[in-house]
């Protein structure tokens, strides 16, 4: 199963070439909502296009830090 970059629409998108990916990891937590077992506690998938917007984010959980990008 390919990444999926947690802010890109889920659809994929046939305008770009195949897009890089970049696993960021993020503060650990035991508080993770349920669908996320299966994954990295603390690590999502960002595209390159995306990558940039954890900056300086990363001391935040995955939760906080993507409440503060959407
Ligand atoms: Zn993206």
């Amino acid at each position: 199963m390919p990444p999926m970059c947690v802010v890109c629409p889920r659809s994929p998108r046939r305008d770009r070439p195949l897009a890089e990916f970049t696993l960021v990891y993020f503060r650990e937590t035991r508080t993770y909502p349920e669908d996320w077992v299966g994954h990295p506690e603390n690590a999502v998938w960002f595209c390159d296009d995306h990558a940039h917007l954890v900056e300086g984010l990363t001391d935040l959980t995955a939760d906080e830090a993507l409440e503060r990008i959407k």
